[in-house]
């Protein structure tokens, strides 16, 4: 079980993220929903240390990181253990999809150069792109530059991985074919932690779904209950605005 407590940020004066808590059970897609600059960005960037949260806390199973006060060590044991998956890619352009999924497994896990390599094919040909590792990512189109970036990310098997509204980036001809990749990773019993404005696909695809507004969590449910049977009346106006129309008329 993986837990986020009393997580807390602001940015001079601007509250964005206010007293956030919630749980993660292993093999949960949790969706954070909300309007634009309601802080889920924030949210996995706290949780990620590339924002530095005033309070809060992440604890897998027994261990628990104080995020204000982890040290270099605390730092290091906890991004080991998830991963981050960009809006944007976030790929090395001077390396090829390969090189990308191996560096991390050379850097940080000190594996030795063919067990990457082996990992790496491994876990591009899952994503579909056995044909494309000496690739670069200006030669990729933007949906096969975000495979290789998911790809990435599993190489690592981290105990939890965030997505960033991992297709706004992408050509709309482009999203299916991540949501499809995003879809059988979690499949595989992977635990994700996934900002999405992709109603139909949060639908189909999240176990759990976090309604975030101004900083907060308004609602939090598993997904046929925040879908089906929203209890706050800000959820129901923000699923209404994106074509959600709970009710008995409503079948999955
Ligand atoms: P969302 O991802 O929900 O659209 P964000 O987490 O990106 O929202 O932003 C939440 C709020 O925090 C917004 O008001 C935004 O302007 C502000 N914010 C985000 N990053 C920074 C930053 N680095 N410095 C100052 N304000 C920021
Ligand atoms: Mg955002």
């Amino acid at each position: 079980m993986i837990s986020v407590r009393h997580l807390s940020k602001k940015f001079g004066e601007n509250v964005v993220l206010d007293d956030v808590s919630f749980d993660i059970e292993k093999g949960d897609v949790i969706a954070i929903i909300g309007p634009s600059g309601t802080g889920k960005s924030t949210l996995l960037r706290c949780l990620d240390l590339l924002e530095h949260p005033e309070e809060g806390s992440l604890s897998f199973d027994e261990e628990n990181y104080d995020l204000p006060k982890l040290d270099k060590k605390g730092t290091r044991s906890l991004t080991r253990r998830t991963a981050m998956v960009f809006q944007s890619f976030n790929l090395f352009e001077r390396k090829t999809a390969l090189q990308n999924v191996m560096e991390a497994l050379l850097l940080v896990q000190k594996k030795d150069k063919e067990k990457a390599r082996e990992i790496a094919v491994a876990r591009l040909t899952e994503v579909g792109l056995a044909d494309k590792l000496d690739y670069y990512p200006k030669h990729l189109s933007g949906g096969q530059q975000q495979r290789v970036a998911i790809a990435r990310a599993l190489a690592l098997q981290p105990e939890l991985i965030y997505m960033d509204e991992p297709t706004s980036a992408l050509d709309p001809e482009l999203v299916n074919e991540v949501l499809d990749t995003i879809k059988l990773i979690a499949k595989q019993g992977n635990t994700l932690l996934l900002v999405s404005h992709e109603m139909q696909f949060v639908k189909n695809v999240a176990t759990k779904v976090i309604f975030l507004e101004g900083g907060k969590i308004i609602e939090k449910g598993t997904t046929e209950q925040i879908f089906e049977d929203p209890k706050n009346e800000r959820t129901k106006q923000f699923l209404a605005r994106n074509n959600i129309h709970p009710g008995p008329e409503y079948t999955i």
